[in-house]
Formats: C-alpha cells, sequence, structure tokens
C-alpha cells in the first residue's frame, strides 16, 4: 500500500515534501493500495518513556502542592479520594503482579490513554512482571528493562536492591528510576548517593531529576547517562522540573514522558504543549527528539523506533494544520490522528484506512468523533462499560476520545 502525504517527516532533520510511504504489512488485502493524503504528514510514531500504565485515574492527587519531595505526596495520594475509588477497580495487595484480578481493566486505559495520542511505544515503570503481561497489548509496552522506584523509598513496590537490579541489565537495557524528584536537602543528595552506589551509567534512565545541578546534568552528558522529563506532573507536584536549559546546553539524551494522569496530563499531545510553554525558546524540532530519536537511544529500542523510513510497518499520519511539521504537532488534538499503524497492524485511525487491511471487524471499535468515523484497536467501551458496572455509575476519563 502506498500513501502519499504532504509531509515526511524522517527524524528531526530529515523533512521531504509529497513523499510516498510504502507501508510493510501482513494484513494487506490489496483492494485499495494507494491513498492520496496531501493534507497529511507523516512521522514516526511516538515513544511514552515514562508512565505507569495501572495508575492512569482522575482526577489529579493532592492539594498541598507544590511539595518539597514527591515521597511526601506519594502518602498523600494514597489517602485521596480518586487513589480510593481507583482501588475499588484494583487493590494492589502488596505483590504488585498486574496479571491478577482487574489490573488489566486498569492498564488497558492506560494503553489506550497512550494509543490515542499516537505513542505505540510505552515504558511502564513498574516491577518487572511476567512475560504474558507485555504480550497482551496491541502497541509495545517495554519488557527488557531493570528498574528501581527511587532510592529514597527503594523498591517498596517489588524489585531487588537498586544495584541488584543494575547488574541484571548488563548494560543491555535500561536501568530506570526516579531520582532527585523534589526541591529539599533529601532529593538534592539523591545524584551523591547514585554516584556513591556506582548506578550512574550509560544505560541508567534518570527519571525527573528535578534537584540535579548543573554540574550533575554534566556529568550525566560525559557519561551517557539518559534523564526523563515529564513537564506537568514535575510542575504540579515540584512547581519546577530539571534545568531543560543547562540539558540542552550539555546536549543530554533528555526524553519525554507522562507520568500517570494522578500527577500529569492527559496525554503526551498535552505535555508536547505544556514544554514548549514552559520553554518557548527552545524549537519543537529539538523537543521532538525527546519522544522519538532520544526515547529510541534511552530505552534501547531497535533503529527502527523513533525514525521513519518510506518503507516501514510503523507509522503515524496526522492532519497538517501548520506549514512546520514540528509545530504541527502543537496543534495536534486526538482527532487529527488519522492513522497509527505499528507492526504493520492498524491501531488507531480514520476508518477509510481500514479498507486496504484485511482485519476481523470484531476485533476493533467504531465511534464518530466530530464528523469522523474513526476505529481503534480492541475494545475501549467494554473496559469503561466494566469499570461503570464495578463503581456502579458512570466515569469519564479525559484521555478517551468517544
Ligand atoms: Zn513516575
Amino acid at each position: 500500500m502506498k500513501i502519499k502525504v504532504n509531509t515526511c517527516v524522517y527524524d528531526s532533520d530529515t523533512i521531504s515534501q509529497d513523499a510516498i510511504i510504502k507501508i510493510k504489512s501482513s494484513h494487506l488485502n490489496h483492494q485499495k493500495s494507494e491513498f492520496d493524503c496531501k493534507e497529511l504528514i507523516a512521522y514516526s510514531p511516538f515513544i511514552n518513556s515514562h508512565d505507569h500504565l495501572v495508575g492512569n485515574w482522575v482526577p489529579r492527587a493532592g492539594t498541598n502542592n507544590p511539595y518539597p519531595t514527591t515521597d511526601i505526596w506519594v502518602e498523600e495520594m494514597k489517602q485521596s479520594e480518586s487513589y480510593l475509588e481507583r482501588n475499588r477497580v484494583w487493590f494492589n495487595d502488596g505483590k504488585f503482579d498486574l496479571t491478577k484480578g482487574n489490573a488489566n481493566l486498569l492498564t488497558s486505559l492506560g494503553i489506550y490513554k497512550n494509543i490515542f495520542s499516537g505513542c505505540s511505544t510505552i515504558q511502564d515503570h513498574a516491577p518487572n512482571q511476567k512475560d504474558e503481561y507485555y504480550e497482551r497489548f496491541p502497541i509495545k509496552v517495554i519488557k527488557k528493562y531493570k528498574q528501581c522506584h527511587s532510592l529514597s523509598m527503594g523498591n517498596w513496590w517489588g524489585g531487588k536492591s537498586a544495584v541488584e537490579e543494575l547488574k541484571a541489565t548488563k548494560g543491555k537495557m535500561p536501568f530506570i528510576l526516579h531520582l532527585a524528584e523534589g526541591t529539599n536537602e533529601k532529593a538534592r543528595s539523591a545524584f551523591v548517593e547514585l554516584e556513591k552506589l556506582n548506578l550512574l551509567q550509560p544505560n541508567t534512565l534518570i527519571i525527573h531529576g528535578i534537584a540535579l545541578t548543573k554540574e550533575d546534568i554534566k556529568k550525566c552528558s560525559e557519561i551517557g547517562t539518559s534523564i526523563c522529563c515529564c513537564p506537568e506532573s514535575n510542575l504540579f507536584l515540584i512547581g519546577r522540573t530539571i534545568d531543560i536549559k543547562t540539558c540542552f546546553e550539555f546536549n543530554v539524551n533528555l526524553v519525554l514522558g507522562t507520568d500517570s494522569t494522578m500527577s500529569g496530563s492527559p496525554n503526551i499531545l498535552s505535555e508536547i504543549k505544556i514544554f514548549k510553554k514552559q520553554f518557548p525558546e527552545i524549537p519543537m524540532k529539538k523537543i521532538f527528539k525527546l519522544f522519538t530519536s532520544n526515547a529510541q537511544k534511552a530505552l534501547f529500542l531497535p533503529d527502527s523506533y523513533g525514525k521513519l523510513n518510506n518503507e516501514t510497518s510503523h507509522v503515524l499520519l496526522i492532519k497538517k494544520k501548520n506549514e512546520d511539521p514540528f509545530d504541527n504537532l502543537l496543534e495536534t488534538e486526538m482527532e487529527d490522528i488519522e492513522l497509527l499503524l505499528h507492526q504493520g497492524s492498524p491501531i488507531y485511525g480514520n476508518q477509510d484506512f481500514l479498507n486496504a487491511f484485511d482485519i476481523k471487524l470484531e476485533n476493533y471499535f467504531f465511534f464518530e468523533l466530530g464528523k469522523t468515523k474513526k476505529f481503534v484497536i480492541g475494545h475501549p467501551e467494554r473496559i469503561t462499560q466494566e469499570i461503570d458496572s464495578i463503581l456502579g455509575y458512570h466515569k469519564d476519563f479525559p484521555y478517551l476520545p468517544f
């Protein structure tokens, strides 16, 4: 199948006008083999480097923000109405096994939050789960990683010590931890402790790093350590993000995450807008790397992720609303996504595209968004129905467009 688009963004440095994308997929039916989409821009699907799939409940928890450190918020969050309401669907019994009970209802909600905003790859920060957990999703949830919740709270949710977890990576997969998420002495001392434990490595992915100094950021750059910023979560909880200007100055491998909606915004499209609003001097072309090529590197993803080729089985087609393909993302809403293709499978988009694929209609949910007929893989409407029946009333989620 060939799709002729207005603009093709191969990566942040390479774009071409009036490009033709050839779709590689084992699901094509060859009945409709060409699409003329002059109003669309083709991108590589986005990568969300930090989410907690099981925690995408609303509204956000905590009323005493900004907090000097997130450790205080975590305890407050556990008493919040929002968290207690979520617990009626799935309660963590301390084992943090996301294949048990109703956890799948919540993690699927998290998957749809990402799908409807153009993400087809997610890092779900949680203790490592059984293989079946990662294999059940229609998009990629990274399986090969090691983690620690944070140095200040340890691996309270499961997993070995930070040192043992890092050792188990053998340098071949990311080692991910929340670090320095605050502004007080405890948050400021976290980086020193990370170094002391020999955890500052090229495969380390620091989440937040708000309290990191210029010197700390410089060290991350020299070593090749990646840092993930979750703008809305950081601003809401702590009142600031990591020193982004310095991250760009030292060319740190910076990536973007949403965090869960218990502290973050509805989805990555909002996070992109919030990041740009907070740092207007940084061009969108550079910000684009945070959820594409930089994320591919930080998460040890195959080369085919985070960039686009003329022949591909991963593509994201978005309505052109702005002449600049990077600035276009600042105007993109969920309904502007016309096709998200992952591993050759249509995941979300406009129904017209489905004519080109040999798919089982019963595996999809169809709905209208404005005047457009949309499809999405699976059945999110059944998930919300099930949640409503558990709660006994209807619950809305801002990241679901139906
Ligand atoms: Zn987090």
